[in-house]
C-alpha cells in the first residue's frame, strides 16, 4: 500500500499512481488539502477568463467548437472589446486575465502583440490560452509581457492523441510546452478526464508527464461528451471522481503549483468547485466573457456559469471561498508564493 502520511516528498511510482487512482480517494483528498495548505495557503487566485475568439481551425474530437463543427455560431471580438472586458476584470478586482480561444489565425502575431501590451498596461498578470504557436510567436507575446501560458497535452497516450487530433502533431504539442518553458513562461499544461480509450495507466503517465515538464499550472477537468462532436454520447459520472483523483495525485507531487478547480468540474458535480478546493486545488478562473459569447463558446454544453451575469457569479463565488475557510488572494498568484 502506498504510504499517505503527510510528508515533503511523493516521489511515487508509475505503479503508486496508479494504485491512488484506484483507490475511493478519500484519504487522498484530505492528504491533497493539508499539502495544498502546506505549500501554497488558504488564498484562492481568481483569474478573470476571456473567450475572445471560438473561430478554430482544428478539429479536436471532443472540443464543441472544432471547425467541423457547423452548427457553432461562431464569433471573434476586436480589440477594444477584448479591453472592455479587461478592464472590467480589473473592477472586480481580478490580479490576473486569462485570454483563451480557438486557434484563429486571424489573431497574428502583430496583432496579440498590441492585445499584450495594451492589457499588461492595466496591471495585471496575464495568462495566453491560444494553442499551438511558433518559437518566434511565443518569444514575442512574452517579449510583450505575457506572463503565462496554458496548453494542456490533453493526454500523455500518444497514439489516443493522434486520434483525437486529427491532423495535429503530438509531437509539436510537447515542443510547444518546451519551449514555453525554455521561454520563461509560467507555463500551464494538464489533461481531460475519462476520453474513451484512456486508461489509468495513461493517466499515471500524464502525472509523471506534469512532474517531468516541471509545469507551473496543471488544469485538469472531466471530459464531458458535445453532441456535435464525434464523441458525441453520454456523460460517465465516474469522470469527475477520477479528475478529482488525478488532481489530488498531481498536488502531492508538484506541491507548490497552481491548481484550478475546473469549469468542467463544476459543470459535472454540483458541489464540483468545493470539492475540488478542498481537495487540492488553489485557483478558480471566473468567466468574464458576456452573454452571447459566452454561450456560444461551447467547448462542452451547460457550461457552468453560461447563465449567470458576471457579477453574481463574482460574489457567489467569494461567498462559498470563505464559507469553508479560505480568502481570495489579493496578490498575483505566480508560482510558491510562500517560498
Ligand atoms: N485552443 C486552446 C484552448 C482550448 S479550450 C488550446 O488548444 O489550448 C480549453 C480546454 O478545454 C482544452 O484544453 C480542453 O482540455 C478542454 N475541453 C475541450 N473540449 C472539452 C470537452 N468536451 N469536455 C471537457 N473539456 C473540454
Amino acid at each position: 500500500m502506498v504510504d499517505l502520511e503527510l510528508s515533503n516528498e511523493y516521489n511515487f511510482t508509475k505503479e503508486d499512481v496508479i494504485e491512488l487512482l484506484l483507490s475511493d480517494g478519500k484519504e487522498l483528498f484530505e492528504l491533497a488539502d493539508k499539502v495544498r495548505a502546506r505549500y501554497v495557503g488558504d488564498g484562492i487566485h481568481l483569474r478573470g477568463l476571456i473567450e475572445f475568439s471560438n473561430i478554430c481551425k482544428r478539429n479536436c474530437a471532443y472540443c464543441g467548437i472544432q471547425s467541423s463543427n457547423k452548427l457553432a455560431q461562431r464569433y471573434r471580438l476586436n480589440e477594444d472589446e477584448i479591453l472592455e472586458l479587461a478592464k472590467k476584470g480589473v473592477d472586480f478586482g481580478y490580479k490576473t486575465i486569462v485570454l483563451q480561444s480557438g486557434e484563429d489565425d486571424y489573431f497574428s502575431k502583430d496583432v496579440m502583440c498590441r492585445i499584450i501590451e495594451r492589457i499588461k498596461e492595466l496591471d495585471v498578470a496575464l495568462t495566453l490560452s491560444i494553442g499551438e504557436r511558433s518559437y518566434e510567436d511565443y518569444k514575442a507575446f512574452k517579449d510583450c509581457g505575457a506572463d503565462r501560458y496554458l496548453l494542456r497535452i490533453e493526454t500523455t497516450d500518444s497514439k489516443l492523441y493522434k486520434k483525437l487530433h486529427p491532423n495535429m502533431s503530438f509531437e509539436n504539442r510537447m515542443e510547444c510546452l518546451y519551449n514555453l518553458k525554455e521561454l520563461g513562461y509560467e507555463t500551464g499544461t494538464g489533461c481531460l478526464v475519462g476520453l474513451p480509450e484512456q486508461t489509468v495507466e495513461s493517466l499515471a503517465d500524464d502525472i509523471l508527464f506534469f512532474k517531468k515538464l516541471d509545469a507551473d499550472m496543471v488544469g485538469i477537468g472531466p471530459f464531458i461528451p458535445h453532441p456535435e462532436t464525434p464523441l458525441a454520447g453520454e456523460l460517465n459520472p465516474d469522470n469527475f471522481w477520477m479528475s478529482l483523483k488525478v488532481m489530488a495525485v498531481t498536488r502531492l507531487m508538484l506541491k507548490d503549483v497552481n491548481i484550478p478547480a475546473t469549469t468542467a468540474m463544476e459543470t459535472i458535480n454540483p458541489n464540483g468547485r468545493v470539492l475540488a478546493l478542498t481537495s487540492g486545488a488553489n485557483v478558480v478562473m471566473p468567466n468574464i466573457t458576456l452573454g452571447e459569447c459566452k454561450r456560444k463558446y461551447e467547448i462542452y454544453p451547460n457550461k457552468s456559469g453560461t447563465e449567470k451575469d458576471a457579477e453574481d457569479y463574482v460574489a457567489s463565488l467569494v461567498e462559498k471561498i470563505n464559507s469553508i475557510g479560505r480568502f481570495v488572494s489579493s496578490n498575483k498568484g505566480f508560482r510558491s508564493p510562500l517560498k
